[in-house]
């Protein structure tokens, strides 16, 4: 019904992008993208409209979000040719909208469109030759001033690269080598950079794309002196297993994976060349953190828990529970200590959810005054639930009497 809606406003519909992309690759991908010929805001409203849907609009790019009732999303875009400068070496030929949108994308496999429009509905659009290069597996540019108009496109060349299995192109990746010949990166802000390494580290498996990054001399532009030593990739790696493990016992705790991965990535840096790097990509101050300060920590736990295990659960419980998620897988990808690897996951896997049930209000019940003895008491109440020695509230009640 998008594009019956399309049709009552005289407007081309398309689906297109990463959406179509994947359904030759039998790949899910929920983000539907659709283009419209025609007033892409002026769809979305009367689109959303028709199906109860909110809508949030972006006039200044002609986009819009529509978000149904059930929390799906489209986006929505205005094929534009007026925006397009072409690059000068280029002919000024003669396209429709949506060819000139698609010839605006990244690469071949992202310009298949799919018209929506009633009495053309269904029809793949291929002006590209997207369709062959899906076959052979290839990832290829459209046109060789594509890097040169935007660099990112050579961290995406590789994500995609990397998580379909496909090759880059030959000419294409001999535009990335120029490019990084030209050094056309260092027009390129650090937050640009940040954003496409980020994007590779949410990846399945990013370790494979570290090397290519390497292949293609681009690990100089997070740091000159990062190299993908058998060391990071072992932590690489090792990192995937432990976010394997994390996945499958706790499905809905989230976290932040590229973080782990780029404390890996930074490891081999001090406090302030990390501190420089991260103020280069414009991060944050609330990530800032997580690389500056809490993996040294972090680090520092490991040693002290190396040289002082077996200990107590309420010393271990008392040294891990700083720590946030990330902070804590980091600690158990990178350890080569069996037992510190052992006490995290113990740590992880029980004694972070262990709690007492008794409060102030219980205390005060039996006559305790109330005062920073309480902290004490609770404490050690907790200390012993810990280390199991009390089990039930009747114990807790019990031990605090
Ligand atoms: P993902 O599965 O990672 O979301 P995607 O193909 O949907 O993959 P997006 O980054 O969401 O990728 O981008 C949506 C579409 O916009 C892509 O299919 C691509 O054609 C286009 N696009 C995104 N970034 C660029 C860029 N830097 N240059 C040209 N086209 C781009």
């Amino acid at each position: 019904s998008a594009g019956q809606v399309a049709d009552q406003l005289g407007f081309g519909a398309y689906a297109v992008g990463g959406f179509v992309r994947d359904l030759f690759l039998y790949r899910v991908n929920e983000d539907i993208d659709i283009v419209i010929e025609g007033n892409g805001i002026e769809f979305a409203k009367t689109y959303a409209r028709l199906k109860k849907a909110r809508i949030h609009t972006y006039e200044k790019f002609g986009t819009a979000v529509v978000i149904f009732p059930d929390g799906f999303k489209i986006d929505i875009a205005t094929a534009r040719m007026e925006y397009y400068r072409f690059p000068a070496d280029l002919p000024n030929v003669e396209m429709s909208s949506i060819k000139l949108d698609l010839f605006r994308r990244d690469f071949t496999i992202n310009t298949l469109a799919v018209q929506l429009n009633a009495v053309k509905f269904g029809i793949l659009i291929d002006f590209f030759a997207a369709q062959k290069d899906l076959k052979e597996k290839v990832i290829r540019i459209l046109h060789n001033l594509s890097f040169v108009e935007d660099p990112t496109r050579i961290f995406r060349a590789i994500r995609f690269e990397q998580r379909f299995g496909f090759s880059i192109g030959k000419l294409t990746a001999g535009l990335i080598k120029n490019a990084v010949k030209m050094d056309l990166f260092n027009k390129l802000s650090g937050r640009r950079i940040f954003n496409e390494l980020r994007q590779i580290l949410e990846e399945a498996d990013p370790t494979p794309a570290v090397q290519r990054m390497h292949d293609f001399d681009l690990l100089k532009y997070i740091h000159p002196e990062l190299k993908p030593s058998a060391k990071l990739l072992s932590n690489f790696q090792a990192v995937k297993k432990v976010l394997d493990w994390h996945d499958l016992l706790f499905l809905d705790e989230e976290y932040l994976q590229w973080a782990v991965y780029l404390m890996v990535m930074l490891r081999q840096f001090k406090p302030d060349t990390t501190r420089a790097i991260c103020e280069r990509f414009e991060m944050a101050s609330r990530y800032q953190v997580i690389f500056c300060e809490e993996r040294y920590r972090g680090d520092q736990c490991l040693f002290w828990l190396r040289r002082n295990l077996p200990i107590e659960n309420s010393k271990i419980y008392r040294e891990l529970s700083e720590f946030r998620v990330e902070v804590l897988l980091y600690m158990m990808a990178v350890t080569r200590n069996e037992a510190v690897r052992k006490a995290i996951s113990n740590y992880f896997t029980q004694l972070r959810q262990v709690a007492i049930s008794i409060r102030g209000k219980d205390l005060q019940r039996i006559g305790v005054k109330p005062g920073p003895v309480y902290r004490e008491i609770l404490d050690a109440a907790l200390n012993a639930k810990l280390n199991g020695r009390i089990k039930t509230r009747s114990d807790e009640l019990n031990f605090v009497r």
